[in-house]
């Protein structure tokens, strides 16, 4: 039989993340490509969807979320960003950032419409822009004195005449750059100029590091009114099996992108959304800890990739560390990655997989480092062989 899938998917085989993980099982190598945390969440909280499940409320929620998390979050974006979002009406909580990330585009581009999104990207936005017959117009963030970021001319330029929506995710995976204020308004003064509405992943805002505050781009003057803004509480609480995140917009985008969500999964499983509830109103303290505690694994994570021979991006927030691997003797990030269970038991994730171009990102391996310091020193200890493997040429 001939190939099934339509055809605009085709591109989109298994992800790197299924081959990868599978490589990590199948060798016995530890595993820094996936990100998600090797410890749990607040036992509060995981309590709370315990007794959410005992206590019968496994029916369909409304299909806008449970009313106590919509009103949790309200609470959240006023208290921490000064935002105010009616929880009737202006918040939608979703099947994670994953889900409304799609139903957005699904929602707002119209066949042919462009999306502008910064690469490397994470994998869903590219299959989302494609699912909806969209094209993806990349501009490409580039290291500048050791900080990932984009050229302001580059991104003027990729607005063009049927540029609908920027995708724009900050704190950045896989880049760890935390998006400055002028950046912010570099890319609002586009959007006021070309009408165009903002998507903003911002499932990392809770984990910056060192004192760097994250900016959610609503807050600039009159970008609210534009802005489809994203969180979920996988990375924030630790939980990223639980698949639960929240939009937070005007009515008008809410209504468009709950009339695509509600046929994409009506609405998200209710015992998360009570225990999300709980977490967004007594757990940001266990939160401030897991930033420090994260903070910690970075600059241990970093101080060892360096020792061992990487080029190392510091990363101002998020689950990564990016690499450059050509000190090593290495060029193709894609190879290496393939290897390296053979050479040193770790397994991470090419970078080059995240862009349109990948030629633009080849050089570049992508490590977690949301594991507990015992990983990330076994790791490390392994990964420190590889200077002494000679790598490629020179
Ligand atoms: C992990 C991640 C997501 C996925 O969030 P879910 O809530 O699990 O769907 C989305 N965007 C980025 C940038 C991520 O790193």
């Amino acid at each position: 039989m001939s190939d099934p899938l339509v055809a605009r998917m085709r591109e989109f085989g298994t992800t790197i993340f299924a081959e990868m993980s599978a490589l990590a099982a199948r060798t016995g190598s530890i595993n820094l490509g996936q990100g998600f945390p090797d410890t749990d969440g607040p036992p509060e909280m995981l309590e709370r969807a315990v007794s959410a499940v005992r206590g019968g409320l496994n029916q369909y929620p409304p299909g806008p979320g449970v009313p106590e998390l919509r009103q949790a979050v309200s609470e959240h974006r006023k208290d921490h960003y000064g935002l105010a979002y009616d929880p009737d009406g202006e918040i939608l909580v979703t099947v994670g950032a994953t889900e409304a990330v799609a139903a957005s585009i699904l929602a707002l581009c119209e066949p042919g419409d462009e999306v502008i999104a910064f690469e490397p990207y994470y994998d869903s936005y590219a299959a989302s822009v494609a699912l909806a017959g969209a094209v993806l117009r990349p501009v490409t963030l580039r290291p500048v004195e050791g900080r990932f970021t984009f050229d302001p001319a580059e991104l003027r330029a990729a607005v063009g005449p049927r540029t609908r929506v920027i995708l724009v995710n900050s704190p950045h995976n896989p880049t760890g750059t935390v998006l400055t204020r002028a950046e912010l308004e570099e890319i609002a003064l586009l959007c006021h100029e070309h009408s165009l509405v903002a998507v903003t992943d911002e499932v990392y805002e809770h984990l910056t590091f060192d004192g760097v505050e994250h900016i959610p781009l609503a807050t600039l003057p009159g970008m609210r009114d534009r802005t489809v803004m994203i969180s979920s509480a996988g990375k924030t609480f630790s939980v990223t099996g639980w698949k639960t995140g929240w939009v937070c917009a005007p009515p008008e985008l809410v209504r468009a992108v709950q009339t695509v969500k509600q046929f994409l999964t009506f609405t998200a499983a209710a015992p998360w959304q009570l225990a999300v509830a709980h977490g967004l109103r007594h757990e940001l303290g266990w939160v401030s800890s897991l930033r420090a505690g994260l903070q910690a694994k970075r600059d241990r994570l970093t101080a060892g990739l360096s020792a061992a021979g990487f080029d190392v991006y510091r990363p101002a927030g998020t689950y990564f560390v990016q690499t450059d691997i050509r000190p090593l003797g290495f060029t193709d990030g894609l190879a290496l990655t393939r290897e390296l269970p053979a050479l040193a038991g770790v397994v991470a994730i090419p970078t080059q997989v995240f862009y349109a171009h990948p030629e633009r990102g080849g050089h570049f391996v992508r490590f977690a480092f949301c594991k507990k310091d015992e990983v990330i020193d076994e790791a490390v200890s392994r990964l420190a062989r590889l200077g002494g493997t000679g790598g490629g040429p020179g």
